[in-house]
C-alpha cells in the first residue's frame, strides 16, 4: 500500500509521468467502482439512481427553519432508500436562499448521516448554482450566460467558473446543474437567456472555458466542482417558443448546430449531462435511447452519469402518455439512458426500478452501468475522502477579487448599440430624467436563479447593491430625478414623468422585462408590454434627448423607441455589478465593449440568425435584425487591417493560419473582440453565409496596433452532409473579419 502511494507521488512529478499517474488514479477509481457494486445490495443500487428535493427531508417551513433537516426523514432517505443524491434549497417551492453557516450545517449533517449507512458511500448534493452560487445569501453573483457571452471574453467565463466553485465548494455543497449548452436560436423560449446566445462557436468555447475554471484539471480539488451540461438536447428550440414543449430538429440540423456545444463541453470534461425536459422529433429527451446512448456515448464519447430533469421521467406516462404507467415510464427511461432520476418529491422511482430489476424487466447490467458511473463521479469528485466542508468560508466567498471580476464581467457584457451624434458619455453635469419599470430594481438585471428560482423576491436582494437609478445618483450630486415604475406591465404616472422630462437636458429611458424562468416566464410575443410603448411615445414626445436602457432576458422588441433614441444599451442580465457597470458606461468612466451573441429583431416575426442559408437573404428575403450578430459599438474606434492567410491553397485534412491587424484608431482605451468567421462557398448541403469560428478579445491604448493570428482547423472547414456525418468538401472558403476577406482553396487529396 505505502510502495504505492510512493510511487503515485512520483509519477505526478514530471511531464509523461504524469499521464502514467493519471492512468494509476483512474485505475485505483475503477477498482473501487468494481469492489463498492460488488458489495451492494440492488436496493443499494437503486437508491443510487435516485434522487430527491431537500423538502423530502426537510422540516415544514424548513427555509426559514434553523435546522431545516428532519432527521428521522434523513434517515428514511439514506437508511431505507439508500438515496443517491439531493437537490435545491429548503424548500420547494417558495425556495430561497440560505445563510452559508446554515448551509455548512445542513450539508455537513447529509454527510455525517451518509457516513453511517454500510457502505459509507456520500450523497452528491446538487444545486444551481448558475451565475454563481444562486442559492447562498451574498453570494457573487454574474452576468447570467446572454450576458456573459455578450463579453466575448472566455477568461472571464473561466474565472466566474472558478469563483462559483469556489463559492459552491465553501457552502459545502457538490455539484453545479450548469453551463446550459443549449443553442439560443428561439428568443420566445423563457430559458434564452441561460443559453450563450445562437451561436455554435461562441457557446461551445464561453461554456467549455466555464467548465475548465470551475472543475480544473482534477475536479476532486478542494476548490473545484463536477459541473452539468444542459438539457442535453434540442430543449431551446421550442416551435411555439413555449418552455417544455416540442422542438422539431432534423437530425442534420441537431448534428450540425445542436451537438457541438454539448460535445464541447464532453471535451471540456464536464462528468454529468441533464436531460431535455421536452421533445424532439417526436421523442421525450428521457425517452430517447438514440441521443442518450447511441449518440452520447457512443460517439460522442461521454463515460460519465446522465440525471434526468425535474419529475420528467414520471412525465413520460402523466403528461406525454408514452407509458401506459409510471413503472413503464421507468424502464423506458433508464433503458433510453438516464442513470439517475430526478424523482425529486417521493420514493416512486426506487420502488418502481425495484420491482423492474427483481423482474428482469431492467437487466441487473445496466442497473450496475448506471450505479457504475454514479459512483465513478462521486470518486473523482473526491467525496468519499471529505468529512467536512472541503474549504473555508473566509478567502472563499464573495471575496472583494470576485466581486471586481464581477464588475468587469458586467462592464463587458453591456452593449452600446446606437450612440448617434456621440451623446454618450455623458458628462456628470447633465441634468437627467430617468424614469421606466427597469431603473430601480436588482431583480430585472440578475433574471431567474437569483436568490429564489424565479428571482423575483427584490426584497431579499442585497441591500448593498446597486440599481442604475442609485448608481446613476452616486456618480452625480443631485443631478437625477427619477419618475418610477416597479413592474414591467404596469403604468407608471406619464404625465409626472413628461414634466419632468421637459426639466432635464437628458432622459434616460429603462425598460425591458421582469425575471422568470421556465414555464412561467412563457409569453405569447416579444412586443413589449404597451405601457413600456406608451412611456415611451409620451416622453419622446417632450423633445428630449432618450438614451434608452434596456434590461431582461429576451430581445423585446424595441424598434420603434431605439430608432428615436439618441444612444441605445443592451444590458440584458448583466448581474449583481449591472447598475453600477451602466452608470460607468453612462458617463464615460467605462468603454463599453460588449458585443450581441444574438441577431436582436427587428420585428418579433422575423427571427433569423446570423448564419442563416443563402435564400434566407434571396430575392425578397433579407437578414435585417435591429442590430446583427457581434455588433456593439465603442467610445473609441477600432480599424482592422492586413487580412491575411497562411496559404493560398490546403489539401483536405490541413489547417490554415490566418492573421489580422487590430488597431485602436481612436483617442480612448478600449477592449476589442474580433471575430473570425467562415464561409464555405459551394456545399452539397446548403452552407450557411457566414459563421462565426474563432474570436479574441484585446485591450488597446489609443493608437495601439495588435497582430492577431487564428488557426482554422478541418473541424472548422467542415458540415453534416448528405450522409449525415461530418465532412469537408474541397472548394473555395473564404474568410471574413470586419470589412476584409481572404479565400483559400481546400484541395482533394
Ligand atoms: C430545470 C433545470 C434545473 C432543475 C433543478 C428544472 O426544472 O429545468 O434546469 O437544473 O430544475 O432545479
Amino acid at each position: 500500500m505505502k510502495t504505492r502511494a510512493l510511487l503515485f507521488i512520483l509519477f505526478l512529478t514530471a511531464g509523461w509521468e504524469s499521464a502514467v499517474g493519471a492512468q494509476q488514479a483512474n485505475d485505483v477509481i475503477e477498482n473501487r467502482v468494481r469492489h463498492l457494486l460488488a458489495q451492494m445490495t440492488l436496493e443499494e443500487k437503486v437508491g443510487q439512481m435516485t434522487q430527491i428535493d431537500f423538502s423530502v427531508v426537510s422540516v415544514e417551513n424548513g427555509q426559514d427553519a434553523d435546522n431545516p433537516i428532519d432527521q428521522a426523514k434523513l434517515d428514511d432517505a439514506l437508511f431505507n432508500h439508500h438515496v443517491g443524491s439531493i437537490l435545491n434549497t429548503p424548500t420547494t417551492p417558495n425556495n430561497k436562499a440560505q445563510p452559508i453557516e446554515k448551509w455548512r450545517n445542513m450539508t455537513q449533517v447529509i454527510r455525517e448521516t451518509a457516513a453511517k449507512t454500510r457502505l459509507k458511500i456520500p450523497v452528491i448534493y446538487g444545486i444551481d448554482a448558475i451565475h454563481g452560487a444562486t442559492y447562498t445569501q451574498g453570494a457573487t453573483l454574474f452576468p447570467q450566460a446572454i450576458s456573459m457571452a455578450a463579453t466575448f471574453n472566455t477568461e472571464l467565463s473561466e474565472k466566474a467558473g472558478e469563483i462559483t466553485a469556489r463559492a459552491v465548494k465553501a457552502s459545502g455543497l457538490d455539484w453545479d446543474f450548469s453551463p446550459v449548452m443549449d443553442i439560443g436560436r428561439q428568443p420566445l423560449w423563457p430559458r434564452f437567456w441561460e443559453t450563450y446566445g445562437e451561436d455554435v462557436h461562441l457557446a461551445g468555447a464561453m461554456g467549455s472555458a466555464y467548465i475548465r475554471g470551475h472543475q480544473g484539471d482534477d475536479f476532486a480539488a478542494a476548490y473545484k466542482a463536477p459541473t452539468c451540461l444542459k438539457h442535453y438536447v434540442g430543449y431551446s428550440y421550442p416551435l411555439n417558443g413555449k418552455d417544455r414543449t416540442p422542438a422539431w430538429i432534423g437530425e442534420r440540423a441537431l448534428r450540425e448546430y445542436f451537438l457541438p456545444p454539448f460535445q464541447a463541453g464532453v471535451l471540456a470534461g464536464a462528468p454529468t449531462v441533464m436531460i431535455n425536459s421536452a421533445e424532439v422529433d417526436g421523442i421525450p429527451g428521457h425517452a430517447n435511447y438514440h441521443y442518450l446512448t447511441e449518440i452520447l456515448r457512443g460517439e460522442m464519447g461521454f463515460s460519465g452519469f446522465t440525471v434526468s430533469d425535474w419529475e420528467d421521467i414520471i412525465r413520460l406516462y402523466t403528461r406525454d402518455k408514452m407509458a401506459a404507467s409510471p413503472r413503464e415510464a421507468v424502464k423506458i427511461a433508464v433503458m433510453a439512458g438516464v442513470d439517475m432520476s430526478m424523482v425529486p418529491f417521493d420514493y416512486s422511482f426506487y420502488d418502481l426500478l425495484l420491482e423492474l430489476a427483481k423482474t428482469g424487466e431492467v437487466p441487473l447490467s445496466r442497473i450496475d452501468e448506471a450505479v457504475g458511473r454514479i459512483l465513478r463521479v462521486k470518486l473523482q469528485s473526491g467525496l468519499f475522502e471529505r468529512s467536512e466542508p472541503s474549504i473555508p468560508v473566509a478567502g472563499n466567498f464573495a471575496t472583494g477579487q470576485d466581486q471586481a471580476l464581477n464588475r468587469q464581467a458586467a462592464e463587458e457584457a453591456i452593449v452600446l448599440a446606437k450612440n448617434a451624434n456621440g451623446i454618450l458619455p455623458l458628462s456628470k453635469q447633465t441634468s437627467i430624467l430617468v424614469t421606466g419599470p427597469t431603473a430601480n430594481l436588482l431583480s430585472v438585471m440578475n433574471g431567474g436563479w437569483t436568490i429564489t428560482w424565479q428571482g423575483d423576491a427584490e426584497q431579499w436582494y442585497p441591500q448593498d447593491k446597486l440599481t442604475l437609478l442609485k448608481a446613476l445618483q452616486q456618480k452625480t450630486a443631485g443631478k437625477v430625478t427619477y419618475v418610477g415604475g416597479q413592474r414591467y406591465d404596469e403604468e407608471i404616472n406619464i404625465e409626472q414623468a413628461v414634466t419632468q422630462a421637459r426639466r432635464h437636458d437628458v432622459v434616460i429611458l429603462a425598460l425591458g422585462e421582469n425575471t422568470y424562468t421556465e414555464t412561467l416566464g412563457n409569453i405569447d410575443s416579444l412586443e413589449l408590454p404597451p405601457v413600456q410603448l406608451q412611456l415611451a411615445r409620451a416622453i419622446f414626445a417632450a423633445g428630449k434627448p432618450v438614451i434608452l436602457v434596456t434590461f431582461g432576458g429576451r430581445p423585446r422588441i424595441i424598434t420603434e423607441i431605439a430608432e428615436q433614441a439618441q444612444a441605445v444599451l443592451l444590458g440584458f442580465l448583466p448581474g449583481m455589478e449591472g447598475g453600477a457597470a451602466m452608470a460607468d458606461i453612462l458617463f464615460g468612466d467605462v468603454n463599453p465593449s460588449g458585443k450581441l451573441p444574438l441577431s436582436y429583431p427587428r420585428a418579433a416575426n422575423d427571427v433569423t440568425p446570423y448564419d442563416h442559408k443563402p435564400m434566407e437573404a434571396f430575392e425578397a428575403n433579407q437578414y435585417k435584425p435591429l442590430y446583427p450578430f457581434g455588433h456593439g459599438l465603442s467610445y473609441t474606434r477600432f480599424e482592422t487591417s492586413g487580412l491575411k492567410l497562411g496559404k493560398s491553397s490546403i489539401t483536405l485534412g490541413e489547417t490554415i493560419e490566418v492573421s489580422v491587424n487590430i488597431k485602436n484608431a481612436g483617442n480612448l482605451a478600449g477592449k476589442e473582440a474580433v471575430l473570425v468567421y467562415l464561409h464555405d462557398l459551394i456545399g452539397s448541403v446548403t452552407r450557411p453565409v457566414k459563421q462565426l469560428k474563432a474570436f479574441k478579445k484585446v485591450d488597446l491604448k489609443p493608437g495601439q496596433q495588435q497582430t492577431l493570428r487564428f488557426t482554422l482547423t478541418p473541424d472548422d472547414m467542415s458540415f453534416i452532409g448528405v450522409a449525415k456525418q461530418r465532412i469537408v468538401e474541397p472548394g473555395e472558403f473564404e474568410v471574413m473579419v470586419g470589412a476584409e476577406t481572404a479565400r483559400f482553396n481546400v484541395a482533394a487529396n
